[in-house]
């Protein structure tokens, strides 16, 4: 069963109490890690020397922010074309994955994972559920008041998006190899430490989500077996394609709680832009089911939170290379929610995720999914799936708050994903994404299991959101000739699209049409470098 609507409404205790306070605190101490750093992990040390880091740089500041000490006047340092092009060199390469066993998630499932709440034991019994209504959509009236975009007082300038990240979530931790380790998450931190943009950001307080607010998407059963999966003390013990561990309950609650907090530091005028340094992941989060190592709905939840706060329409934008179907389940029908989804199709995990799945009742249309229908594409096929789909129908949408599920598993030398976007890849994304409304964007982490690659396309994001300052839109990236391959994935999403966005992608909605449009973006594109014309009497070589 699905709950929905204010929080004071159903936010009942549950068996067992959220592990933190959300008490308001604007500057908390850090709070303690409930496991020893991870700093023991091979795949740690080999990532951070890979991105060029020190191994044995402090983990944590003795005080204040996750991220150390309070800010230098001046911002030291950006991320430099040398060191993205290193990352990128890095993202190539093999990672120090070589050694893990990875879980594959490459084919779809046929038979649901062992549901969580099996995990729950002897968990005391769950108080009734108290059903809510389904939370109304709020119309946009013509001359109605938009969210505040004026301008942040000059002292808040260099400090215009929020970071939040909590090494508690390290705690989360397998019983053996896995890909969804540790290291993900204090590889990324490590790294926006190292390279000063930890320092340019507002350090946002971690927190955990409070029951109410996982009950805005999860069933109470689902919860209290969460809660109760893997008590302190117990064993780490793998079911389906999870893991558990003592730290799995405030790990999976902190990163709901943070990615919430990201995105009302947003909404509420903290922060221009935001990005969640989270795990575990929760796009494929069900409401009554843990699956794809993900415990709970983070992204889902921050967009039902930032409803309830006063967004009016909240866009959640999907580049994880998997189809997020948790976030697709729990919004299909909202027409206040936007989900847009660009991933491997043709039975790649989890198998869904097809353009015909648009929307129900006045939904339709509010669920856009790009589903690729091979492995290999890269910076020039998604771009051109956001120019061509995805920005006119987000601009038509028109949100009041951008969500980015931010998995970095489609990135070049990611052990699952088989794509191959670069650094500038997600930036030109994160870029585009930044023109719509009024630049209120916030980046949460989902999957990426490549630390390194990971680390590095994250970290190009989280520069695009520093560089743009003052709130203004940012120039979008040059464009380069897509792969004809990925017309097909794109096409099937205009035609799906198309119906309920006529004014936007009417004219691609049908096979001419679409033919049209690819053609002049092409021609508009910068042809590859290999098909480049050699100047007249140039040598061939
Ligand atoms: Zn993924």
């Amino acid at each position: 069963m699905r709950l929905r609507g204010a929080a004071g409404r159903h936010g009942a205790r549950l068996g067992r109490s959220a592990p933190r306070s959300d008490a308001p605190n604007p500057h908390p101490p850090l709070p303690p890690s409930p496991a020893p750093p991870s700093t023991s992990d091979p795949a740690l040390g080999q990532a951070l020397s890979d991105l060029h880091l020190e191994p044995g740089a402090p983990r944590r500041p003795p005080s204040g922010s996750p991220f150390g000490a309070p800010p230098p006047a001046r911002a030291p340092s950006r991320l430099t074309r040398a060191a993205l092009a290193r990352a990128a060199s890095v993202a190539s390469g093999s990672d120090s994955d070589a050694g893990v066993v990875v879980k594959k998630l490459e084919e779809p499932v046929v038979e649901a994972a062992a549901p969580a709440d099996e995990a729950a034991g002897a968990a005391p019994p769950a108080p009734p559920a108290e059903p809510v209504e389904t939370l109304p959509a709020v119309p946009r009236a013509p001359n109605e008041t938009r969210l505040s975009t004026a301008p942040l007082q000059p002292s808040l300038l260099d400090q215009a998006v929020a970071l939040v990240y909590d090494p508690g979530m390290e705690a989360h931790a397998p019983p053996g190899p896995h890909v969804e380790r540790p290291a993900r998450v204090a590889v990324l931190a490590a790294l926006l430490r190292s390279n000063g943009m930890a320092a340019r950001c507002r350090a946002v307080a971690p927190r955990a989500a409070t029951d109410g607010e996982l009950l805005r998407a999860h069933s109470a059963d689902h919860v209290r077996a969460v809660d109760a999966s893997c008590p302190p003390g117990a064993a780490s013990y793998d079911r389906g394609d999870m893991f558990y561990s003592p730290g799995t309950a405030s790990a999976a609650r902190l990163a709901a709680g943070c990615v919430a907090q990201a995105a009302l530091a947003v909404l509420s005028g903290e922060a221009r832009r935001a990005f969640a340094i989270v795990r575990p992941p929760g796009h494929h989060a069900q409401c009554a089911r843990a699956q794809g190592f993900c415990f709970f709905n983070n992204v889902a939840l921050a967009a039902m939170a930032a409803r309830e706060a006063g967004a009016a329409r909240v866009l959640v934008v999907d580049f994880d290379v998997h189809h997020g179907d948790g976030i697709q389940a729990l919004t299909l029908d909202r027409p206040d929610i936007m989900y847009v989804s660009l991933h491997r199709g043709g039975g790649f995990y989890p198998g869904t995720g097809h353009p015909v799945e648009a929307g129900t009742g006045a939904a339709a249309g509010r669920n856009l999914n790009v589903a690729w229908t091979r492995g290999g594409l890269g910076d020039a096929e998604y771009d051109a799936a956001f120019d061509l789909v995805v920005m006119p129908a987000a601009r038509a949408f028109d949100p009041d708050l951008v969500l980015v599920a931010a998995g970095f598993d489609a990135a070049a030398g990611d052990p699952l994903g088989g794509m191959a976007v670069t650094p500038a890849g997600f930036a030109s994304m994160t870029r585009r994404l930044l023109t719509l409304a009024g630049g209120r964007v916030t980046l949460a982490l989902e999957g990426g299991y490549n630390v390194s690659a990971t680390a590095a396309c994250a970290a190009a994001c989280v520069e695009v959101l520093l560089a743009d300052r003052d709130g203004g839109p940012p120039p979008d990236a040059p464009r380069a000739r897509p792969s004809r391959d990925a017309a097909p994935a794109i096409a099937a999403a205009a035609a799906a699209m198309a119906p309920h966005w006529p004014a936007a992608l009417g004219p691609l909605g049908d096979a001419a049409g679409f033919k049209a449009a690819w053609g002049d973006y092409c021609a508009a594109a910068k042809p590859p470098r290999a098909l480049r014309p050699r100047a007249p009497g140039a040598a061939a070589a």
